[in-house]
């Protein structure tokens, strides 16, 4: 509603400037010309704020035709077509616009804009790229456009070019270190990923090192880079690396523990891990995932006292999920009835729990009791199951939504 505001506005003013413009012309006709399509341009306007967008574009359609040179009507002719879903007419029209001599820069950088949002909204991000690229070009100081340009660029995975965009955002804006360094290096640990997973070593090995430069302790860089060694076969490099990740990322041991040990496995240094995990469980005291790290280590020598340790984390995190699918693998291996009986009745009073029954198929909230409107988003009769959802429901979900919206 705010855009219809502000193309009335610029209407409205164009009309002005029109009958403004030509009013001390000696020649009676261009004066009647005029008023004749800021009449066209008016009936357009009023129609427009009427919410008859079909008759807003032939008013200004059929202005048009009489005087072509209005660039402005073109913008605005432009952003209707394109708020009303039809792009291919709105890149007609904005295209339009370049052909024409008369053009300045400011213009024209201005229609490029428009075209990538067109491009954006019909679902063609690298022909908005396109758009924004050019604009750069004649201006590389636009940091919104390389705002713009970092977000397409991520969105097409070209995660080198994002990883460049940021770096000029950063030049730009003068930010020092910070936000744009820790993205640049998680755009440049994924292309060295992918370059290690095609076996691309070479290549990948350039990218690690600006994916470092950028920020030394990015531990998802620090984790390519571990591939990567580990794909050279180089396991203590890889090794090393891990434990880095692990001391850097301890919450997240249920991940870089097991690559750490298959690297010890490796090198026949699994005694190494026993150490690690034992001084990071003591550094981060009461710290759940390097408990459970450490037991599911503990499990293949002497799995009593890993059970043993699970139960007593479980006692104060019964949620921990791994920990307790951890802890049955455990009893099932050990075979006494009555335990299994015990884990399993646990478990029935953990499922109970977790199960929330129902969910808003808008936004995904999920509440125990049915509800008719979602108390996350407000939506009406958006409610689905939460488990074990049927493809009509789904669907019956679609249409209330859209009947709300
Ligand atoms: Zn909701």
């Amino acid at each position: 509603m705010n855009l219809v505001l502000v193309l009335g506005v610029a209407l409205l003013l164009l009309i002005v400037g029109t009958l403004l413009g030509r009013y001390y012309a000696p020649d009676r006709r261009p004066l009647m010309r005029a008023a004749e399509e800021g009449k066209a341009y008016a009936k357009g306007l009023v129609e427009l704020l009427e919410g008859d967008p079909d008759g807003a574009i032939d008013e200004i359609t059929s202005a048009l035709k009489k005087n072509a040179k209005t660039v402005e009507a073109y913008f605005a002719l432009g952003t209707l077509f394109r708020n009303r879903g039809e792009y291919e007419r709105a890149v007609r029209v904005h295209q339009a616009i370049l052909v024409r001599r008369d053009v300045d820069k400011k213009t024209r950088l201005r229609v490029h804009q428009q075209l990538a949002l067109d491009f954006k909204a019909a679902g063609f991000p690298r022909r908005a790229v396109k758009a924004l690229e050019w604009i750069v070009t004649q201006d590389k100081k636009r940091v919104d456009t390389f705002r713009e340009l970092a977000a397409l660029y991520e969105e097409t995975a070209q995660w080198e070019r994002a990883a460049g965009a940021h770096k000029r955002i950063a030049r730009l804006t003068g930010e020092k270190g910070g936000e744009h360094a820790r993205i640049q290096a998680h755009l440049l640990a994924q292309l060295a990923g992918e370059l290690v997973d095609a076996g691309k070593l070479a290549e990948a090995r350039k990218q690690i090192r600006r994916a470092l430069a950028a920020n030394a302790e990015s531990v998802h860089t620090l984790h390519v880079f571990a591939r990567y060694q580990e794909k050279r076969g180089d396991h203590a490099a890889a090794a090393k690396l891990w434990e880095r990740c692990l001391r850097l990322r301890p919450n997240l041991a249920a991940f870089f523990a097991p690559r750490l040990e298959n690297a010890l496995f490796e090198l026949g240094r699994l005694e190494q891990l026993e150490r690690i995990l034992t001084e990071l469980v003591r550094q981060h005291a009461g710290n759940a995932h390097l408990r459970l790290a450490y037991a599911r280590f503990d499990a293949r020598r002497n799995p009593e006292r890993a059970l043993a340790e699970l139960t007593s984390l479980l006692a104060e995190a019964p949620g921990l999920l791994p920990a307790r699918r951890e802890a049955a693998r455990l009893v099932l291996e050990r075979n006494d009835p009555g335990e299994i009986r015990r884990a399993f009745e646990d478990m029935v009073g953990l499922l109970e729990r977790a199960d929330r029954g129902y969910r808003c198929e808008a936004c995904s909230h999920t509440q125990q009791d049915l509800f008719w409107r979602c108390t996350s988003c407000g939506a009406w009769g958006s409610v689905g199951v939460q488990w074990g959802r049927r493809r009509g429901e789904a669907s019956d979900g679609e249409t209330s939504r859209g009947a709300a919206a």
